[in-house]
């Protein structure tokens, strides 16, 4: 189809109100590519050293937003530099906040398992979140301070250059897309996120909650190995 063509079908879909359409990565657009191409060619020491200067010239001591007033911990996300799957997830929970690190709770534990079940080691994979301080209570970021970190997790994924993205759950999934449409009809298909094959699934710390829904996120889970190459049929 041309690319004006396209548009046109996806001003259509615009407008009788479909915000999201899910594509096979194969059909991904190719935005950004180059500059993914360039990245995912530096080696991992590059990248170490690129992810070290952003977190040493930005982020330590940010006060860019009112979650810096309540963190014990800012929490830059670990890995490897040059990994090629990332999770990301929503903010630091309280046992993240103590050892600034990602995903060290309970729902840690879970993501941790799938991604062993997957086939990696934790340190193979990079996990990082939407924003990089504690709301307190929990609860879920809100707009200002989203805006103001998310400019360091998309610098993070540009050094990084992954193959693809795991987005874990309604605000990582929501706020990588732009969108507002519904975790549950995103998951399960291929989204693009600056052309990187982004798949939303559940969040661990739901999955804690409703463990039948831990199936569908192996589902997910699947998808992305073929997309890697690592399992085939
Ligand atoms: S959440 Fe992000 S922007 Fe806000 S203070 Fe922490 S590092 Fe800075």
């Amino acid at each position: 189809m041309k690319k004006e063509d396209l548009r046109r079908v996806l001003e259509f879909y615009r407008a009788i109100g479909v915000e999201s359409v899910p594509c096979e990565p194969k059909a991904l657009p190719g935005k950004k590519a180059k500059t993914r191409r360039a990245a995912a060619g530096k080696g991992r020491p590059e990248k170490q050293k690129a992810l070290s200067a952003l977190f040493n010239g930005k982020i330590a001591g940010c006060t860019g937003c009112k979650l810096s007033a309540g963190r014990r911990n800012i929490v830059f996300g670990e890995g490897d530099p040059a990994a090629r799957l990332m999770f990301i997830g929503e903010a630091p929970g309280r046992e993240e906040d103590l050892q600034g690190r990602p995903f060290v709770g309970d729902a840690g534990k879970l993501l941790t398992s799938l991604i062993e079940k997957m086939g990696f080691k934790r340190e193979d994979v990079f996990i990082a979140n939407i924003v990089k301080c504690r709301p307190e209570g929990n609860r879920d970021p809100e707009e200002d301070e989203v805006g103001a970190c998310l400019p360091f997790l998309k610098r993070q994924i540009e050094i990084i250059a992954p193959e693809a993205i795991m987005a874990l759950g309604r605000v990582a999934s929501q706020t990588l897309l732009g969108t507002t449409v519904q975790i549950s009809k995103l998951r399960g298909n291929f989204h693009s996120y600056e052309g990187i094959p982004l798949m939303p699934t559940f969040h661990p710390a739901y999955l804690l909650r409703n463990r039948k829904d831990k199936a569908l996120t192996w589902q997910d889970a699947r998808q992305v190995l073929k997309l890697l190459g690592m399992e085939s049929g």
